[in-house]
């Protein structure tokens, strides 16, 4: 025992690429179990926090209080914990040259794009992945001029048509729909752009499609619930019968899933209560599956109506217990804006193995990447997060994950696959790598930009104005008080 704890006492250098959620409980995580060891954390942004900024939605400040924990991760281990921001690692830096500098790295690179459904029609203008307008609303650096996402084109938006049932499409859903001034009033972090194109929507109708049913959708019943409480927004079932006519095998996903069984108690509520002012209505509609994204009739570039076949429900079929398979029976529904919500897509990261179309996930064993014959890195190269097991699950289900990756890195460590013996002779990452150490972006710099934001939401009544642009935030960063 006392042979093993020596082991882990030794100084190792941890890298941890991507500082969201998976990112700062891999570092929290690797503190703790390594005593003496130190990690450098790497981010693209010249600001941390990754999901937690540009993901979670601006009226969800709650969720966004895990900030704490990161923060105390990184002032508490100040002498053990590196921050270095600006840094794209793939592009601004090989990753095998980064990471032979230490002695096992973790990618926590998470999931920026969005599932793509390969319908015809998809690059109509109006139609957009989900991350894009989260993205856009969630200020992420050059998405201010996104090209439909501004006054012009949001005020002519009365049919929107979001395609999928999880989270991310109910705060699309919620963000296009709520007042303006209830942003304000229930604090956020919303930029000001978004505000105020927000505010010149004429949204009348959203539907929220599934291609399978009610006891399918993946809604938390909380995130349907904040959408029911907006005081100008009436929810409805498209078709009630949906909630009545279930297959046996749903009826059995009903009687032993408390979420289901309460999401479904809470659609049938639906439809009955009549709201004075009710300026939008959301429709769910189970069982369509969009098969072509249609032009307008005045402007051939742009969506105007999209066709869905209708579906119903088959046993078996990879991964569901149920998938959806077409009827033959096809609708169109008029659509001014689309937005497609079918999930995250893992992006490869540049020297590390490519993430094919059919996966979602970096391939890797036990958290450890399996690189492949002929990639130059060495074989210390782990993953946590979304990266590792695909874009599911909610902040905290990160924690088990960064458990997860740092008992496979311990178990190497004890098994004597990572040492400390053979460390590069240069004196510190930046000599070793060339990464000019000038344009990254240290906490202490973070902080300035931080100090700034918020200063700047606090006129604005906002937790914290976000800047929007990289060559300011590292201007802000890098002046002298
Ligand atoms: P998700 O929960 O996986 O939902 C994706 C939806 O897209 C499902 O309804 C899925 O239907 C549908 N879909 C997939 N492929 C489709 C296709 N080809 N055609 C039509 N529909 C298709 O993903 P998400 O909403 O992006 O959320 C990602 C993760 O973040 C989730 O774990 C979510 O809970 C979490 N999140 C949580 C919160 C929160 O707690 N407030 C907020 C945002 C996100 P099938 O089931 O039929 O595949």
């Amino acid at each position: 025992m006392a042979a093993v704890a020596g082991l882990l006492s030794k100084p190792f250098r941890c890298c941890v690429v991507g500082s969201g959620p998976a990112g700062f409980y891999t570092a929290k995580a690797v503190l703790k179990q390594f005593p003496n060891a130190t990690v450098d954390m790497f981010e693209k942004m010249p600001v941390p926090f990754g999901l937690v900024r540009y993901g979670v939605a601006p009226d969800h400040l709650k969720v966004k209080n895990v900030e704490k924990t990161f923060r105390q991760v990184a002032e508490s281990g100040q002498d053990r914990f590196s921050f270095f921001g600006n840094v794209d690692v793939g592009k601004d830096v090989a990753v095998h040259e980064l990471t032979s500098w230490y002695d096992f790295s973790v990618f926590c690179v998470g999931a920026s794009t969005d599932r793509r459904l390969g319908i015809p029609g998809e690059s109509l203008f109006g139609v957009y992945g989900a991350s894009e307008f989260v993205k856009w609303y969630n200020g992420y650096p050059g998405y201010e001029s996104h090209p439909f996402f501004q006054p012009s084109e949001l005020s002519k938006c009365e049919n929107v048509v979001v395609i999928g049932q999880g989270n991310v499409a109910l705060d699309c859903c919620r963000v296009l729909a709520k007042p303006v001034d209830l942003f304000q009033k229930d604090a956020t972090d919303i930029t000001a752009y978004s505000l105020r194109t927000l505010s010149e929507t004429n949204v009348k109708n959203i539907k929220i499609v599934g291609r399978r049913g009610p006891t399918q959708a993946q809604f938390s019943v909380g995130e349907v619930r904040a959408i029911g409480k907006l005081p100008n927004v009436r929810i409805q079932m498209n078709d009630e019968n949906d909630l009545l006519n279930l297959s046996e095998a749903s009826k059995a996903e009903l009687d032993t899933e408390r979420r289901i069984k309460r999401l479904n108690k809470l659609f049938a509520s639906y439809g009955k209560e009549e709201k004075a002012e009710c300026d939008a209505v959301v429709d769910i509609h189970f069982y369509k599956s969009p098969v072509a994204i249609l032009p307008s009739d005045e402007d051939p570039a742009r969506v105007g109506h999209v066709k869905f076949e209708k579906m119903q429900l088959e046993l078996g079929g990879e991964p569901f217990q149920q998938r959806a398979v077409g009827t033959g029976e096809y609708a169109t529904v008029p659509c001014d804006l689309l937005i497609t919500s079918a999930g995250y897509r893992i992006s490869s990261v540049e020297g590390l193995p490519v993430i094919g179309e059919r996966e979602n996930h970096v391939p890797n064993k036990n958290a450890k990447i399996m690189l492949g014959e002929g990639n130059p890195c060495r074989d210390n190269i782990y993953a946590s997060g979304w990266f590792r097991r695909g874009p599911t699950g909610v902040v905290l289900t990160n924690i088990e994950d960064a458990n997860f990756t740092v008992r496979s890195i311990v178990s190497d460590v004890e098994n004597g696959k990572i040492d400390v013996e053979s460390r590069p002779a240069a004196n510190d990452v930046f000599e070793h790598t060339g990464i000019d150490r000038n344009h990254v972006v240290t906490w202490d710099e973070f902080l300035k930009i931080d100090k700034y934001e918020m200063e700047l939401g606090k006129a604005n009544r906002k937790v914290r104005e976000k800047i929007t642009d990289l060559n300011e935030m590292v201007h802000i960063a890098k002046r002298t008080e």
